[in-house]
């Protein structure tokens, strides 16, 4: 009698667990191995993928080829009920499936934790599939293309820092990959040499490598440090940025790219299991099946098995995997045939860990090595665990290869400006400098940015601030120039982005999107064409010289709109502020915001007790009493605005009092007149014909009071 075993996993416990049943069990027993990808991924060597010694496609043994008489899937299992001993799958056409199961081995490994630290989801590079590793290769060469071309020092440098975040084996020997490939490179580059290059490995332990002895260590860490490698320890990293990696210490290592080796959590299955985790795997019993559920198995990163030799937590690492697989395999085994299965018991054989420079250090056996020799054995020891001959036999020769000829600077350019993404920018971080080649498009979703004119004098002015809804960046985009401003985040702030492709795709088909595009565009650019007098008058002021007091106290979220219609009329107010627990601004609602409420909600129900956030404008954009005017009337203009609220600074954005545009307007206008005035009293003590000239000026006057009028009416 036969039945149905599925694996969900094709990774180092699945792939091992699935081949030793097909040998154990008769052709009966259906095999099945679910796998999101059709390869079963070497991690080991995922880092020699990076700098360019091994093939992507060499390091991914087809699991068709690996593993006869068992039918894969490339497919994603999405849910699993154990009681039922059923599992759910998507199938090819995005329909989700049913598939029983006598037993169901989990191997689904764990994923990348990239929200443990803020920014690093946008910003860094994680190295857990062949896509992580191409992807990461691709950009460190374009790092060093664009610092071939580039003729600003600063941003050069920037691109040549590569920071990794981690010192375990994997930053380690991805820190050292790189610092292999980027330097053996410089040669052939002629705006910069390999000492103009950074690699650095930030760890916030005392010591890099810290599963290794302390000979070991002290020996990795010198012989990467000759090779011209960082190591920054006791740093912690507390978030990405366009910039680069700011510390909590709250310094920041500016660097084009950040490699994130740290931080690991469950895949979605396993995380949506409601059996018992520690540290997020599975809990197992001694021999690795789940309690209270009759057929469920956990091994390899997902299950949290015991090692019966020492009583310790299984470390997620592929000797354990594998060893696990196999064991798991003959307990199934033993269980089907009603006979007692054994508890998971191993003896570690040993530790490898490659340091660049064609040097490792290892513990194998109680022996530690290092140097040329480690490194040798480390090859070794890789090359005969590669789980296909074939793979063994191309990684063998590409790796002859590496030893006698250079690595290839070809980089297969995986488009990224296609994408769309989201970015992560800290207070005070730069989204792009003027001058920067235009390659994204950016939609603040959270936050506001300053867009900021850098001055041939070198100083630099504010001109709009931006804030939730706002789009920038499209003026150099359309024109494909470089950036004319530079855009910097005023607090957190998180965009979307469109790379230039997609932007230009979307904004072609969707017509409205094109004409909003354009009129901003139009806009900013023209602001101050007709009457640049304005733009002296407001450029000398901020906005303290307007501002005025709130119309009314601000009111809590939880104020009612009725609440707040009453209010209004006690105070006359033309506008209402709203705040939250902490007094920052939350939101405004103005008479006309009530009124268009009015028409559509049902208020005139006299039970409604709309609150007052249903209606209001959510998190307005802002500024601060010593701004510069000319930034404000740009930031009025952009959002429509007739008033703007002033708040005590970004991080706490307590409402000091607003401005009124109508101030503003008759400021400018009184100034303007006085102005004229003054000159006309010049010209007509010098000149015969002053009152001719004095009428033209009047007319003049007129004109430019009517355009300074449309410059700042909103
Ligand atoms: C960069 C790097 C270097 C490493 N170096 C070493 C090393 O030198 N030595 C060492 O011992 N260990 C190393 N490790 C750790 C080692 O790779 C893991 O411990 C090992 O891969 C765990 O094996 P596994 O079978 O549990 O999971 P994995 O090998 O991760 O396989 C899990 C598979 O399950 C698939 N999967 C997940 N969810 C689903 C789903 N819902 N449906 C279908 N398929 C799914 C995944 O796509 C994946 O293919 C390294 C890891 C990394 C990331």
């Amino acid at each position: 009698m036969g039945g149905r075993i599925i694996i969900v996993g094709g990774g180092f416990a699945g792939v091992k667990c699935a081949r030793t049943l097909r040998k154990l069990l008769p052709p009966e027993w259906e095999l099945v191995l679910f796998n999101r990808e059709n390869h079963m991924v070497f991690h080991p060597l995922l880092a020699e993928v990076v700098s360019a010694t091994v093939q992507p496609k060499d390091v991914g043994a087809p699991l068709r080829q690996l593993l006869r008489g068992v039918i894969c899937r490339a497919e994603e299992v999405t849910n699993i009920l154990p009681e039922g001993k059923r599992l759910f799958y998507e199938g090819y056409d995005g329909q989700v499936r049913p598939m029983h199961y006598d037993h169901l081995v989990l191997t689904c490994g764990n994923t990348v934790n990239l929200s443990l630290i803020q920014g690093m989801d946008e910003h860094a590079f994680p190295l857990k599939t062949l896509g992580d590793a191409l992807a990461l290769q691709s950009h460190i060469m374009e790092q060093l293309e664009k610092a071939e071309v580039c003729e600003n020092a600063a941003i050069r440098a920037s691109y040549l820092t590569f920071l990794v975040v981690g010192g375990g084996f994997s930053g380690v020997e991805v820190a050292g990959e790189i610092n292999d490939l980027v330097k053996s490179s410089a040669r052939y580059f002629h705006n910069f040499q390999a000492s103009d290059i950074k690699v650095v490995i930030v760890h916030s332990g005392k010591a890099i490598l810290p599963e290794v002895g302390e000979n070991l260590r002290q020996f990795a860490r010198r012989e990467m440090e000759k090779a011209g490698v960082e190591v920054k320890l006791e740093a912690a990293a507390a978030k990405a940025t366009k910039e680069g990696l700011r510390l909590t210490d709250g310094s920041l290592m500016k660097a084009a790219t950040v490699v994130c080796t740290i931080g690991t959590t469950s895949v979605p299955l396993i995380a949506k299991l409601n059996l018992p985790k520690n540290r997020g795997r599975l809990v197992t019993q001694p021999d690795m099946s789940i309690e209270g559920m009759p057929g469920l198995w956990a091994l390899g990163d997902c299950g949290a098995v015991i090692n019966s030799l020492d009583g310790n937590l299984c470390p997620p690492v592929a000797q354990f995997a594998e060893r696990q697989g196999y064991q798991a395999a003959k307990n199934i085994v033993a269980s089907i045939h009603g006979l007692k299965t054994a508890p998971f018991r191993y003896k570690m054989q040993g530790q490898l860990c490659s340091i660049g420079g064609r040097s490792a250090v290892a513990e194998i056996m109680g022996l530690k090595l290092s140097g040329r020799f480690a490194w040798f054995l480390w090859r070794g020891i890789y090359l005969m665990k590669l789980p296909s001959f074939t793979q063994k036999v191309k990684v063998g020769i590409e790796w002859a290869c590496d030893l006698l000829f250079g690595r290839t600077l070809a980089h297969l350019k995986a488009d990224r400006t296609r994408r769309v993404g989201r970015a992560y920018f800290g207070s005070g971080d730069i989204i792009f400098k003027q001058g920067d080649p235009a390659t994204e498009f950016f939609v603040i979703e959270k936050g506001e940015v300053e867009i900021i004119a850098e001055l041939t004098d070198g100083g630099s002015e504010t001109i709009a601030i931006l804030g939730p809804g706002d789009f920038f960046g499209e003026s150099s985009l359309l024109e494909r120039a470089l950036r004319t401003r530079t855009v910097r985040a005023r607090g957190e702030t998180v965009c979307m982005v469109l790379g230039r492709n997609v932007f230009n795709q979307i904004s072609a088909a969707l017509i409205p999107l094109k004409d909003a595009v354009a009129r901003a565009a139009l806009r900013r650019t023209s602001m101050w064409h007709n009457v640049p007098e304005v733009r002296t008058i407001l450029s000398r002021l901020t906005l303290t010289h307007f501002l005025e007091p709130l119309p009314m106290p601000p009111v809590s979220l939880e104020t009612s709109v009725e609440t707040v219609i009453a209010d209004m009329e006690k105070f006359t107010a033309d506008a209402c502020y709203v705040v939250d627990k902490e007094g920052a601004l939350a939101g405004i609602i103005t008479r006309s915001d009530l009124l268009s409420a009015l028409e559509k909600a049902p208020l005139a129900d006299p039970d409604s007790d709309l609150p007052v956030t249903e209606i209001m404008v959510m998190h307005p954009v802002a500024m601060e009493a010593d701004e510069q005017m000319t930034a404000a009337i740009a930031t009025m203009r952009d959002h429509d605005l007739k008033q703007l609220p002033v708040i005590d600074g970004a991080a706490t954005r307590k409402p000091l009092g607003r401005i009124k545009i109508e101030k503003v307007v008759s400021y400018v206008l009184a100034e303007m007149v006085g102005r004229q005035a003054d000159s006309q009293e010049t010209d007509s003590a010098e000149n015969l014909h002053g009152k001719a000239i004095t009428g033209v000026k009047a007319r003049k006057t007129r004109e430019l009071a009517s355009h300074a009028r449309k410059t700042l009416e909103i």
